[in-house]
């Protein structure tokens, strides 16, 4: 790398005016990565919608220069895209795994009984909250999409249909509700307004109450060439570092850290109020801030490689693509996953290389992944039109897919997995 922090515009293009650091407020200038235009990823297509203009935005991501988070612009708000979510976490069984796991450690470390309040923000369907209910730990959820509220609704969960900022936050206070556990798993890289969220925790948190938050970490996304992750729904891109410094900024103290495997790897970072002594800063927690700082979170070139390692990753999968098909090969997808669509959106992947992609999920068939116009069949599509290779989609779950369709071994079919880089097994 040549670059430096004195030429930093060689690297970087100029940002829309006026776009600034949802954090700190710094002008952003400085390109992470550009994507090119892509539409939502969740918005797949219906037949009758195919020759209709579809809505494209900027999936370009700037890094902020004085706090080093990473973001997407609010082009698409979320009152659009979550207020009637198709996202039911009760789907996945490996979720709901891990959620019990994470409700029982919380027991026991923060023993949590009938006389604690567990509140979780976005508590989507319930699928967490109805473990503490089952060990008699009262709860609260908060989830903005009217849909899935409903669902938790029908499980006995009290939720209260609102987006968590603040404003909401000063409100319960005043109605007496404080929290002894504030959970929020994947929900702070979707707020826009992250400030507010943050300071709407630390109001509604006890005196001696715990935060946890999940979300994907950024330096497992930067060395895992994960790319594929970035979508609208998500503005914000977490390092350790940065999320000391925000909680930091509301008074509140980062004080122990996990590594989890979820989302291609994410971090549980648990917070206090800064005043709160009962929980000292782990050596996890230091060794991982430690960590970062060795490979360089807190210097603006370190996250300039990152833009070149994924046009490169393009080219891979372009040159993979294009040799296949004038050898004469077939290649189908495997899943639609929102990570699938910003992929081949990327890559400009179409019909013309992609023949169809497979999804076990009912609600996708008949319809077209958006942007690319690539059809979703059920998986018996595969065994019957006997592909060459079948692109892995959702590549965290290559071995679970890798086992399903052992039969296209049948027929001499190999797999293509296309992150971090192409692999043909
Ligand atoms: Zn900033």
């Amino acid at each position: 790398m040549s670059i430096t922090m004195d030429q930093p515009d060689q690297a970087s293009k100029l940002s829309p005016p006026g776009a600034s650091c949802r954090f700190c407020g710094s002008q952003l200038r400085h390109t992470f990565t550009d994507l090119g235009m892509s539409p939502p990823c969740e918005s797949f297509l219906s037949a009758d919608q195919l020759n209709r203009m579809e809505a494209f935005y900027p999936l370009h991501v700037f890094v902020c220069e004085h706090c080093f988070l990473v973001q997407l612009q609010e082009y698409i708000s979320p009152e659009h895209i979550f207020t009637e979510y198709a996202y039911f976490s009760s789907y996945s069984d490996s979720w709901l795994a891990h959620a019990k796991a994470y409700t029982d450690l919380m027991v026991e470390r923060f023993k949590l009984g009938r006389d604690s309040l567990a509140v979780e923000l976005a508590s989507n369907d319930g699928y967490l909250l109805q473990y503490f209910v089952e060990k008699g730990v009262p709860v609260l959820g908060i989830e903005p999409a009217v849909n899935v509220a409903r669902e938790a609704a029908k499980k006995g969960i009290p939720t209260l249909v609102k987006f968590f900022g603040k404003e909401m936050a000063a409100e319960m206070l005043r109605d007496g509700v404080q929290a002894d556990l504030i959970v929020g798993n994947n929900v702070l890289a979707e707020v826009p307004d992250v400030r507010s969220f943050v300071a709407g925790m630390k109001t509604l948190l006890k005196p001696q109450g715990v935060i946890t938050l999940e979300f994907p970490h950024l330096m497992r996304l930067m060395e895992g060439n994960q790319f594929d992750t970035i979508y609208h729904e998500h503005f914000s891109y977490f390092s350790f570092l940065t999320t000391m410094r925000i909680m930091s900024e509301f008074a509140l103290t980062v004080f122990d850290v996990e590594e989890l495997t979820t989302h291609g790897g994410s971090l549980r970072v648990y917070a206090r109020h800064a005043q709160d002594t009962s929980h000292p800063v782990t050596e996890r927690a230091r060794d991982l801030a430690e960590r970062e700082e060795q490979a360089g979170f807190t210097r603006l070139q370190t996250y300039f490689s990152f833009d070149e390692k994924v046009k490169e990753t393009k080219r891979r999968i372009l040159s993979f693509m294009i040799d296949a098909k004038a050898a004469g090969k077939s290649i189908a997808g495997y899943g639609a996953p929102g990570k699938g669509n910003t992929l081949l959106n990327y890559c400009a992947i179409r019909g013309d290389f992609l023949d169809y992609t497979v999804d076990r999920n009912p609600y996708k068939h008949g319809k077209f992944l958006p942007g690319t116009h690539v059809p979703i069949f059920p998986p018996e599509k595969i065994r019957e039109t006997r592909p060459d290779y079948v692109l892995i989609l959702p590549w965290n779950l290559k071995n679970e897919i890798r086992e399903q369709l052992s039969y296209i071994r049948e027929w001499g079919g190999k797999f293509v997995v296309p992150i971090p880089r192409v692999e043909v097994f």
